[in-house]
């Protein structure tokens, strides 16, 4: 059976173009470029937690990347090394060719070298950390929105929750429309670009990774700061957009996870600016709400009524 040494040099050995040091070495050596910050994270997916254990490798692969560089794409920064970390219950040569697949897909896409990481048996897990690169100063925080700030959001809300509901059997898609969602669930696309583009215009920005509400309620107790945002306004795929307002889909729009798009704060004297920045990346934004000074966030639902966030149990998410 292949060692530990073997399946790194097989599957994830491959030259970094743009670090001084990668794979192979106690550890890797990079060099940020003059008058830029480092920006670092790192994500872990864990089997039977986030991701069904027998779920594609090449998706996984592809995610397990994704979530990370779409936490830098938050941040304004250039994403451009990255660790693996990895259990394996088993040396499964074909599950790793196939994340290995995934992984590097995106990688060579979005230009991150793979640097570094470990490997040992256990139950399946998947850490990756992830390096990039910000003008020094220009990084997107979540303590930076202000009072009258518009709030945005990228692409569309509550498709992948839609899809991973459906494959738990909670609903019933039509196929073409569980593709759609599961392509969502299992293959989101990180949302960099925008993300840099927004350096300078945005005041404050988070992904959203486990639910507008929520994530939205991040940049607001890091600013001290309310909001109140527009059902309405919210941007939802025709799939949804069916079924509101039944709660179940509600709650896909208001709290589902796995979506992946930016949510940010800017001046309403840019809106014009943030709709070019968007456009020349190619993606769509669509203006929320707004900042206020008072706290809490509300949701106004298109009678102009306020949603009942207790009622609704989303008091749990704001
Ligand atoms: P050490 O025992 O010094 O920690 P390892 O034997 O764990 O070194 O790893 C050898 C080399 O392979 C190191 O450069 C390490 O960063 C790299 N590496 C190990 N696992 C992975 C992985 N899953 N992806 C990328 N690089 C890895
Ligand atoms: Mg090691």
């Amino acid at each position: 059976m292949a060692s530990e040494f073997d399946l790194i040099a097989r599957y994830f050995d491959r030259p970094a173009a743009h670090a001084v040091l990668g794979v192979g070495d106690d550890a890797a050596l990079i060099r940020p470029g003059p008058g830029l910050d480092l920006a670092v994270s790192a994500d872990m997916l864990v089997a039977g937690r986030h991701f069904f254990p027998d779920a594609d490798p090449a998706q996984l692969g592809h995610k397990a990347l994704a979530v990370n560089l779409s936490d830098l794409a938050a941040m304004a920064a250039t994403p451009r090394w990255a660790l693996l970390s990895v259990a394996l219950p088993e040396a499964d040569e074909a599950w790793l060719a196939g994340f290995a697949r995934g992984f590097f897909g995106l990688a060579e896409r979005y230009g991150v070298d793979l640097v570094g990481g470990d490997t040992t048996r256990g139950p399946l897990n998947l850490s990756v950390t992830i390096l990039g690169e910000v003008p020094a100063g220009q990084a997107l925080r979540r303590d930076g929105a202000r009072v009258g700030d518009d709030l945005w959001v990228s692409g569309e809300l509550g498709g992948a929750a839609l899809g991973l509901r459906h494959l738990q059997g909670q609903l019933r898609l039509a196929e073409a429309e569980a593709a759609a969602c599961l392509e969502r669930l299992h293959a989101p696309e990180p949302r960099v670009a925008l993300g840099r583009a927004l350096a300078g215009l945005a005041n404050s920005a988070i992904d959203v990774s486990d639910g507008l509400l929520g994530d939205l309620g991040h940049i607001l107790e890091r600013s001290r700061l309310g909001a109140e945002i527009e059902l309405a306004a919210l941007p939802v795929p025709a799939v949804l957009a069916a079924r509101l307002p039944a709660p179940l889909a509600l709650a896909c729009l208001l709290a589902g996870g796995d979506d992946y798009e930016l949510c940010f704060s800017a001046p309403p004297g840019r809106r014009a600016a943030v709709q070019a920045a968007a456009h020349s990346v190619g993606v769509a934004v669509s203006r929320i709400g707004h900042i206020g000074a008072e706290p809490g966030l509300r949701v106004r639902r298109p009678d102009g009524g306020l949603l009942d966030m207790e009622v609704t149990g989303f008091d749990h998410f704001a």
